[in-house]
């Protein structure tokens, strides 16, 4: 059965989440109790509507609970965000993915039973900052509050080691899960792949070892 999603909330995070779901050819309902917003993306969500999503009696006339897949991205309106993530899983909706403004924001909208919490703006600084932090970072992506997945650009320092030669996992107690090097993907990489110059090493580990060894490489 194809998937069938629902924005609400069109500033620039749910905005650009209708966007590409568009682009990708997914079905998308967007709403906003904006109606500039709403007008904005109607020739872009595969239905546009204007309504209050912090009044039961609307989601409910809507057919909500029939969609799979509800993203909340309701944006300096906390209140209206708690409540409109409150009634979607009261009204039985299987998934709702729900944007936080704050730690505090997300602590309760785990609570009330949001299926996923996401930190827009937090994890893009965290990931610009491991960018600026050292040249050699290219992506970052939190597994946890302690362990991320890097990938790492092969400047001068790697080059010409073999994986066993780093010895990572002694060292600094992290894992090279692949390697990417142009089109090709190695996944597991063999102990005795030589590291060539811009090859792209993807590690995972706790965050401390993951800062240890980017400085290390930087
Ligand atoms: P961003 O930071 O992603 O740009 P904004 O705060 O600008 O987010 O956008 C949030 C959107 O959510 C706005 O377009 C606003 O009209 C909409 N919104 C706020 N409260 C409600 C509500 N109760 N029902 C529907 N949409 C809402």
């Amino acid at each position: 059965m194809e998937k069938e999603f629902v924005v609400i909330g069109l500033g620039r995070f749910g905005g650009s989440i209708v966007r590409e779901l568009n682009a990708l050819g997914v079905d998308v309902m967007a709403i906003d109790n904006d109606e500039a917003r709403v007008n904005e993306y109607a020739d872009i969500a595969t239905h546009a509507v204007i309504a209050d999503t912090t009044d039961e009696a609307v989601l409910k006339s809507l057919g909500i609970r029939n969609f799979d897949h509800v993203i909340v991205a309701i944006g300096d309106n906390i209140q209206a965000s708690i409540l409109t993530t409150l009634i979607l899983k009261d009204l039985g909706v299987k998934t709702v993915t729900t944007k936080a403004q704050n730690d505090y924001h997300a602590k309760v909208l785990n609570k009330i039973g949001a299926d996923t919490v996401v930190h827009p703006e937090r994890d893009m600084g965290r990931r610009i900052a491991h960018n600026l932090a050292s040249a050699s970072v290219l992506d970052y992506l939190e597994l946890s509050d302690q362990y991320s997945i890097v990938e790492i650009r092969a400047g001068e320092t790697l080059q010409g080691n073999t994986i066993l030669d780093l010895d990572v996992r002694a060292n600094y107690g992290l894992n090279i899960i692949a390697v990417k090097r142009g089109k090709e993907i190695l996944v597991s990489p063999d102990p005795y792949e030589v590291i060539e110059r811009g090859d792209i090493l993807i590690v995972i580990g706790h965050d401390n070892d993951l800062n240890r060894f980017e400085k290390k490489i930087a």
